[in-house]
């Protein structure tokens, strides 16, 4: 034990689903790394890679200490040797080559530059760069067409690439509230995605609407929509309907890992904040672009569910992703159940769990509950 006192050996549980991930992250240095090698391989197609450099992140992500020494790591899950020799650079020479190569390179970085524009997939981005198309002047400029999600992303790149606050999301739970009130009483909403997990900002506000009555949610997000219309809240809107059917669309499927809520992707106008107190009117403390407009772009997720499906779409929509993910792969690997965010399927019992709340989902699961500000796997 070369480091005395000092020295601690970790033991996690091996799916994130089976531990608490608080966003106390002690080993941000590391996990940092390991996301960009993640977003690394997912920019470049290689999904499977990516989520083993996720899964290594947040075994990370999950210990109480900092590591110090690469022996600490033995016998923890999900560190192939990829990771655990990224791991060792960091720790032994302060950074590792393959990451900051990686961060440097010129295709990594047109690639976050084009996929950080809304609407814009890795799919997309990759034949921009074919094309020549490596930074958003020259996407201006050569106009290849573009889709409206798209144009809406351009257009409202800086405001959208900005985390929202807190105090942004609250402001906008107040807007929706207004809406979902007004157009359905009594239907609750809720605050869901990252903020629910206790996150202080956002890449967007997720909200998780439902009526007490079933059915009477069916048809809410477009009256939801025209009201925000009305009120000039709107600068983007896609809508879906509904298209869950239990049985057929149901997660006893194979395919149905894609939700079909009533949705609402959404960018709102948000009226600035007047910043209270002396010294704040000038434009320094709002970033160089912010300058004269009196509103901000901020996106916005709406998802109805009906009442009887709430609890497993309030579970499926905070995450974090790898905690939705690592919950489905134990569901089947260690339970042959299948999970959703519409229902649970018991495949030896072949039929449907219900659940009137998180918690007894996780019941279902044979798992601890985990509450929301512990999933930030
Ligand atoms: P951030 O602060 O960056 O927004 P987040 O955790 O809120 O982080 P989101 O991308 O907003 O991330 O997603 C929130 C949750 O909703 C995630 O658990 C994700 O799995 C789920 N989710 C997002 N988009 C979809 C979708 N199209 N279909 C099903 N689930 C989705
Ligand atoms: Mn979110
Ligand atoms: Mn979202």
């Amino acid at each position: 034990q070369r480091r005395g006192a000092e020295f601690v050996m970790f033991s996690v549980p091996s799916y994130a689903c089976q531990r608490r991930t608080s966003l106390d992250n002690r080993n941000a240095v590391l996990t940092d790394a390991l996301s960009l090698l993640a977003d690394n391989a997912e920019l470049s197609g290689d999904e499977g890679r990516g989520v083993a450099f996720r899964r290594a992140a947040a075994v990370l992500k999950a210990l109480p200490k900092p590591v110090t020494d690469t022996t600490q790591l033995r016998g923890l899950p999900c560190l192939g040797e990829h990771s655990l020799r990224v791991i060792k650079d960091i720790l032994e020479d302060g950074a590792s080559d393959e990451v900051e190569s990686t961060r440097r390179s010129e295709r990594y970085k047109a690639l976050k530059v084009l996929t950080g524009v809304f609407g814009v997939g890795v799919k997309t981005a990759d034949r921009w760069i074919r094309e020549g198309i490596r930074d958003l002047q020259r996407l201006r400029d050569s106009g290849p067409a573009l889709n409206r999600a798209q144009q809406a992303g351009l257009q409202h790149y800086d405001d959208l690439n900005q985390p929202v606050t807190r105090a942004e999301a609250d402001a906008i739970a107040e807007i929706v509230e207004r809406a979902v009130a007004s157009v359905l009483p009594g239907a609750q909403t809720t605050l869901t995605g990252g903020f629910r997990r206790g996150k202080l900002t956002g890449h967007d506000v997720d909200f998780l609407i439902t009526h007490p009555e079933e059915g009477r949610e069916e048809g809410l997000v477009p009256k939801v929509v025209s009201w925000l219309e009305s009120e000039g809240v709107l600068l983007y809107q896609k809508t879906a309907r509904n298209s869950y059917l239990e049985g057929r669309d149901g997660p006893g499927r194979p395919s149905s890992s894609m939700d079909r809520f009533e949705t609402c992707f959404s960018i709102f106008k948000l009226p600035r904040e007047e910043k209270r107190g002396a010294g704040q009117t000038h434009g320094a403390a709002c970033g160089p672009e912010a300058g004269h407009k009196p509103w901000r772009a901020v996106r916005v997720d709406l998802v109805v569910s009906p009442v009887s499906q709430f609890a497993f779409a309030l579970l499926g929509w905070t995450g974090s992703k790898l905690f939705e993910r690592e919950l489905r792969r134990w569901a089947r690997h260690e339970k042959a159940m299948s999970l959703s965010s519409h229902a649970l399927y018991d495949n030896k019992q072949r039929r449907y769990l219900r659940a009137a709340s998180e918690e007894e989902i996780f019941a279902h699961l044979g798992l601890e509950f985990i509450p929301p500000s512990e999933r930030n796997a």
